[in-house]
């Protein structure tokens, strides 16, 4: 039985020297991958009492929608800036150059919701901060945060210091 690091595809130098990318489309081609990788995420999430999926743009939507389909819960974008069509809020946060913008549509979380939030990969961090205090300006609760994989070095994992995080896969 292959394990799920067995079917990510690591790419050296992209998209720039010096960065090893971790390519989820190599679990994603094998139907065996891509069901660990769902299995995988599900379990952490047994007695997690929740209400929606945050799924983050746009690999999260890959990892997030069947489990929310599984689950029986709702499942509630978070996009770059522009792309939703209703009154939004939205949060910066720094990239390596510049800042980027992600937004969520305002009546979709009402206080006290419990909310997952789903991505394939952290980083630094930034992506998913940016994501929880979205989240919670708009008085929902994030009860786990999960991630196919880890970059570990990066420690992103100290920005969400408190949380409960978990990843499947973990690099140095
Ligand atoms: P962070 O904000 O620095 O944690 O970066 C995380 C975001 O960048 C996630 O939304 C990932 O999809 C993306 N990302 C960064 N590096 C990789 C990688 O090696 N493989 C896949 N996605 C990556």
């Amino acid at each position: 039985m292959k394990r799920i690091e067995d079917y990510v595809i690591s790419i050296p130098d992209f998209p720039e020297p010096g960065i090893i990318f971790r390519d989820i489309t190599g679990i994603l081609r094998d139907a065996d991958g891509l069901k660990l990788s769902i299995d995988k995420i599900q379990e952490m999430l047994e007695g997690v009492e929740f209400d929606a999926v945050l799924g983050l743009e746009s690999r999260g939507f890959i990892f997030g929608m069947p489990i929310a389909y599984n689950l029986h819960k709702a499942f509630i974008p978070v996009r770059k800036k522009g792309k939703l069509p209703r009154e939004t809020v939205s949060a910066k946060y720094d990239l390596e150059y510049g800042t980027a913008e992600i937004e969520i549509h305002k009546e979709d979380l009402r206080p006290g919701m419990k909310v997952v939030i789903i991505d394939d990969l952290i980083a630094t961090g930034g992506t998913v901060e940016a994501a929880v205090k979205l989240a919670e300006s708009l008085g929902a609760e994030v009860v786990k945060i999960a991630f196919v994989m880890e970059l570990a070095g990066l420690k992103g994992r100290e920005r969400l210091a408190g949380y409960d995080v978990e990843s499947v896969i973990t690099y140095e």
